[in-house]
């Protein structure tokens, strides 16, 4: 039978309410979200392996027929354990294959029939032959036995994430049938010549293909997601994606943005007040920015600078250059505690110079007058709910973001709904390729500090594991001994009955026993702002030798006569993190440490933790984090606010993004609202949503 592919999934053979229920929790609505769901790994069963050749504790499939079928109740004390028993022969050997309490099955394997199995193969309790417990199964018809009809055995087979109550073998069969019914329904909306053009498959053939490889595929490819086949369905998606911000792009570029005239009265200010001068670095990218203010048209720029390289005092300057213009400015960071950071670092250089900073964030709800104060603040710190919740601004004419990815196109289409239009900076420590900051940010220029500021001596770092921890206390001892300061980081404030880590509070109390006559300070994200301004303050001065903490002083603190840290189960944290956080010693001109103290690392931890051993350059750290965690967590479509891809990934794909990019951008310029290509239109439409009024008014 033919279905459409818009038909709910209960249409497909097999789907009845209570199936459809569970593939709901998939996703799965329609017959189309089935042709989507895509494997997330592929087994290769093809290659039948003879009994007599089978290998124990491997996995193998095996072709027999049935020989012997039966129920055998084990222990006559559990009546209730029914094991179903089945001989297989193939002409080389038995095999023999036991299922628990599915006695179904005896109506199912009758002797003489073909059956394929795949599963470990065990030595049986007797040792003499090979058994398989819980094998996975299928019966060959006799006319499909030249295995045309197989679905779970004997060829490269898909494996799909599932969930309570719908067996992999169940799934399999239902996007089997929605496969065959559907996948040539469904219409392909890309122009046929493009696709041609570019030498990818056609859209039918990619579905069955992604779902039910053919034998000549590669299995590596298929699993890395890089089969033909996938690459089709991937660049449909990318071109998707491309289309629309095309389509917001076009909206934007009649735009003006705001021409500042900054006098040099306040960063001038903030130059006088600096302890240091500006690298030349910092100075190139200082203009690049006040150019870009100057200009009317709307800023939009992105600074890379490895941690420690000085991008806070680059971002001020632009914020103070904005506010001596006449408007307000923002600083956004991703989470509260950076943002409260940011706050802590600006207000106490800001205050001097008579300017008036607010915090917003989002886990208070927003006081009236502070909405109303936000209107008259010079600068507002905050996450950002700061744009996205009901806060005025009067006039709003610079944002800066640092430190992250999740602001992106979207977001500045929500502010100019607003009847804003800022200049806007993005700050960031981890590089990322061109086309994919395309993608994320819009169009965008760059500027790179590439430079260190002067006089830093290279960190050194070393992995400790939880046995040779003891050895850490005389380090602590030495550090303090010189008058130097020392950070214990910890990954969670107390202790939970849900994780078995180590915590701050139980630190805190552990170090202030073992050094009695050294002064132990705590600091974590529970505290309130003015106490962890106070910790901070204390610490800077030199009244605290040993600061405890969580991850908050992950930016934003700066204590150059801090010269050790030492990171408590280093292996929960991601590469980023551990740089950031490493990057908070290093700051003055003696030579600082950074420890490493992991427990029980699994295998994947300790290479990381070799990365950080090995290097300090930030760009090489990024590029193992990325390698190593895949691009998904770093740069998900979620974080920026971008539909979801659900083939597609922005780095594995970057080539096809860019080719998806261009080609986008072309079929836009030659047909602005994809008159001639309304199938196109409408997948463009259902991709969006109502994302964005795409092209209403194209
Ligand atoms: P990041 O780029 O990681 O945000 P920060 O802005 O926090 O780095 O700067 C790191 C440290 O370097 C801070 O202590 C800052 O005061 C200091 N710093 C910034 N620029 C210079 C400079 N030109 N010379 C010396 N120190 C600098
Ligand atoms: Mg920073």
């Amino acid at each position: 039978m033919n279905h459409d592919a818009a038909s709910p999934i209960g249409l497909i053979r097999g789907v009845g309410p209570q199936r459809a229920r569970l593939l709901e929790r998939l996703g799965i609505v329609t017959v189309k979200d089935a042709l989507y769901y895509l494997p997330f790994r592929y087994e290769d069963r093809s290659a039948p392996a003879k009994i007599v050749a089978l290998a124990v504790d491997e996995v193998a499939v095996v072709t027999g027929k049935v020989v012997a079928a039966g129920i055998v109740t084990p222990n006559p004390r559990r009546r209730g354990l029914k094991i179903f028993e089945l001989t297989v022969g193939d002409g080389s050997g038995l095999l023999r294959a036991k299922w628990f309490n599915q006695q179904f099955l005896r109506k199912l394997f009758t002797p003489g029939r073909t059956v394929v199995l795949y599963g470990v193969v065990k030595r049986t309790y007797r040792g003499a032959g090979f058994e398989m417990l819980n094998p996975d199964y299928e019966l060959l018809d006799e006319e499909d036995a030249d295995d045309s009809g197989q679905v779970h055995t004997g060829r490269i087979v898909p494996i799909y994430r599932s969930t309570e109550g719908l067996s992999q073998k169940q799934l399999r069969n239902i996007m089997h049938a929605a496969v065959q019914d559907a996948a040539a329904s469904l219409p392909d909306t890309v122009p046929a010549g493009l696709i041609r053009r570019l030498g990818l498959p056609g859209l039918q053939e990619s579905l069955l293909n992604v779902h039910f490889p053919a034998p000549s595929l590669s299995l590596v490819d298929l699993n890395r997601g890089v089969s033909p086949y996938h690459q089709r369905l991937a660049f449909d998606e990318l071109l998707t994606l491309q289309l629309g911000l095309a389509a917001i792009k076009k909206g934007e570029v009649r735009e003006k943005g705001i021409s500042f005239s900054p006098d040099g009265r306040l960063t001038g200010a903030l130059r006088e007040r600096l302890p240091f001068t500006l690298t030349s670095a910092q100075e190139k990218v200082i203009k690049d920015i006040l150019a870009d203010m100057r200009a009317p048209a709307p800023m939009s720029r992105l600074v890379q600078g490895d941690v420690g390289s000085g991008k806070t005092v680059v971002a001020l300057i632009a914020l103070l250059a904005a506010v001596e213009s006449g408007y307000q400015a923002a600083l956004m960071a991703p989470t509260e505690i950076l943002a409260e950071q940011h706050y802590l670092t600006l207000h106490r250089l800001v205050e001097e110079l008579g300017l008036n900073v607010l915090l917003l964030t989002g886990s208070k709800k927003y006081r009236e007058d502070e909405c109303i104060a936000s209107a008259d603040a010079d600068i507002i710190v905050g996450t950002h709910a700061l744009i996205q919740e009901g806060v005025s601004f009067e006039k709003l004419g610079l944002i800066v973001i640092d430190e992250q990815h999740r602001f992106g196109v979207l977001q500045r289409a929500t502010l100019k709904r607003k009847g804003l239009n800022p200049d806007t900076l993005i700050m960031t420590a981890t590089p990322i390729p061109r086309t994919l900051a395309l993608t994320l940010y819009g169009d965008l220029d760059y500027s790179i500090i590439d430079e260190l500021p002067p006089g830093r001596s290279p960190i050194i770092t070393r992995h400790v594991t939880e046995e040779r921890k003891g050895s850490l206390y005389p380090l602590i001892e030495d550090e303090a001994r010189e008058g130097r300061q020392v950070y214990v980081v910890y990954p969670v404030i107390e202790e939970s009955e849900k994780t078995s880590l180590k915590d701050a509070l139980t630190g805190w109390e552990a170090l202030r026993m073992k050094f009695p006559r050294l002064n132990v300070g705590l600091l974590h994200g529970r505290m309130k702002t003015a106490e962890k301004e106070e910790v901070m303050r204390f610490f800077k001065e030199g009244g605290i030798d040993i600061l405890v903490s969580t991850t908050v002083i992950e930016v934003g603190v700066d204590v150059p006569n801090a010269t050790l840290m030492i990171i408590i189960h280093a292996e929960r944290f991601g590469l980023a993190q551990l740089h950031q956080l490493r990057g908070r010693v290093g700051r003055g001109s003696c030579r600082s440490h950074c420890i490493l103290l992991s427990y029980s690392a699994t295998e994947d931890a300790r290479k990381r933790l070799e990365v950080m051993v090995t290097t300090n350059d930030g760009f090489r750290i990024a590029e193992e984090d990325l390698a190593i965690r895949g691009p998904g967590e770093m740069f998900g479509t979620r974080q920026s606010g971008l539909p979801d891809l659900r083939v597609a990934d922005l780095i594995r794909d970057a080539r096809l993004l860019e080719t998806a990019r261009r080609e986008a951008f072309s079929l836009m310029e030659e047909d602005p609202s994809l008159r001639n290509s309304p199938g196109l239109r409408k997948t463009l439409d259902d991709f969006w949503g109502k994302r964005i009024g795409l092209l209403e008014t194209a």
